[in-house]
């Protein structure tokens, strides 16, 4: 397998982009290897600038639920593209999106469009932060909501591997109002509001934690953030950029059986384009600007291209929700595979067509387990699975995002390639 157009190109990429990339996590500095630059994906397989095919697990980080390159969303770009990139005012695509996601989503009864999930986030915190007319937040140690500034505090994703939770550049003042509690303890979280008493504008947690690897709550912690931020005049905002359109037709809140106040989407909505969405009860989401007093706004919001993607990814998944159990189907049996061959080396998380292995032999049920892994174990085997055609995320810390496309041979080969790894 040669590498050696892959090397060129990173060579010059580093004199132009810091690190050579456009988002920490592909550099690949954790397992000590040059990022593979990519040419073409299709399907379950990603083609890099050497002309190596891999089985790709990275999935752009979880939109390609689909696979790659899905007919039906290639073919809607193409023709909302012959008519203008974008216009500036509403269409009917954005309405037909927005129907599609709230009868998906009930707890979504209104929603705005934006282009990136770290918007979606931001502009939550906005309006619940409006809406109650309180500051502080609520969040969780190792969960990730983008890269704005006060939540850039504990946070997960590349933010973990590059040992730097704590971002330099966001003042003091951004993130003094965020409050950091602890995955699936809830005495954390009732010790902030003791001692934050109706100053807590809102809990976000992502429903299942995917960006310290993939984390799950544990039987009845989501329950509790519903009723503790009921009882305390607080919203609940569930980040589902992971989770939306994934765990369940309607997300975490549908598999789950919760109601949040906000929700908040990316990945799987764009289909692979940029787009990014809030929402959730009329009476909040009245809050945003015109009708109400929180401003928000964004020029390429719900531009044409991004929302045929999107529409055409959604409505595909609305009319076969038959690959959700095989989605789920062939995940078990990646996890099976892999905690067979493993053994008690490894912790083995896994939901839908989510998983991670932990290379701990501990459970691992919030940041401090996850934390407890070997990554230099991790990277020998992630090396040993790149050279032999296998994508993953260069980190311990991230998913594994398991899509439609994935074939039974894709299965097959991966779970001999991790075999013969775990015998050399
Ligand atoms: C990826 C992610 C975000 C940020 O989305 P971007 O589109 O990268 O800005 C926010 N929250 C969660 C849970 C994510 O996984």
């Amino acid at each position: 397998m040669t590498e050696s157009k892959s090397i060129s190109l990173f060579e010059k990429a580093q004199t132009l982009m810091p690190g050579g990339v456009n988002s920490p996590v592909r550099a690949y500095r954790a397992v000590h290897r040059t990022p593979r630059f990519i040419k073409s994906a299709n399907g379950s397989k990603i083609t890099d600038a050497d002309g190596n095919t891999y089985i790709d697990y990275v999935c752009t980080w979880g939109p390609a639920l689909l696979g790659h390159a899905f007919p039906a969303v290639v073919k809607a770009v193409q023709k909302a593209a012959v008519k203008g990139l974008s216009y500036g005012a509403p269409t009917e695509g954005e309405v037909k999106l927005a129907h599609l996601v709230s009868s998906l989503m009930p707890p979504i009864q209104m929603l705005r469009l934006v282009s990136s999930g770290t918007e979606a986030v931001m502009s939550a915190i906005r309006v619940a932060r409006g809406y109650t007319g309180r500051n502080k937040i609520i969040k969780f140690k190792g969960c990730y909501h983008g890269h704005s500034d006060s939540l850039l505090v504990k946070a997960g994703s590349a933010a973990l591997t590059c040992a730097s939770p704590d971002s330099a550049g966001v003042p003091k003042g951004c993130t003094q109002d965020t409050l950091v509690a602890l995955y699936n303890d809830q005495e954390s979280v009732k010790r902030l509001f003791e001692a934050n008493k109706g100053e807590v504008a809102a809990i976000i947690v992502e429903p299942v934690a995917a960006n310290m690897g993939v984390v799950l709550p544990q039987n009845g912690f989501l329950e509790f953030l519903r009723d503790i931020t009921k009882r305390e005049g607080s919203l609940l905002i569930f980040d589902e950029v992971i989770t939306g359109f994934r765990l369940a037709p309607g997300g975490a809140s549908e598999r789950f059986g919760i109601t949040p106040d906000l929700v908040t989407l990316g990945k799987i909505i764009g289909g692979g384009m940029p787009v990014g969405a809030y929402g959730g009860r009329r009476e909040i989401m009245q809050q945003v600007s015109p009708l109400g007093s929180v401003y928000q706004a964004g020029t390429l919001s719900g531009n044409p291209v991004s929302v045929a993607a999107g529409l055409a990814t959604l409505e595909y998944l609305a009319s076969h929700k038959e690959i959700y159990s095989a989605l789920e189907d062939k995940t078990n049996r990646l996890a099976t595979a892999y905690r067979n061959a493993f053994g008690k080396q490894v912790c083995v998380n896994n939901i839908a067509s989510l998983m991670s292995v932990f290379f701990t032999a501990k459970p691992v049920t919030n940041y401090e387990t996850a934390s407890s892994s070997d990554t230099e174990r991790y990277a020998e085997y992630f090396n040993f699975m790149l050279d032999n055609g296998i994508y993953l995320a260069p980190s311990q810390f991230e998913a594994m995002f398991i899509s439609a496309a994935h074939s039974d041979e894709d299965i097959e080969k991966t779970i001999s390639t991790l075999q013969k790894f775990t015998q050399v």
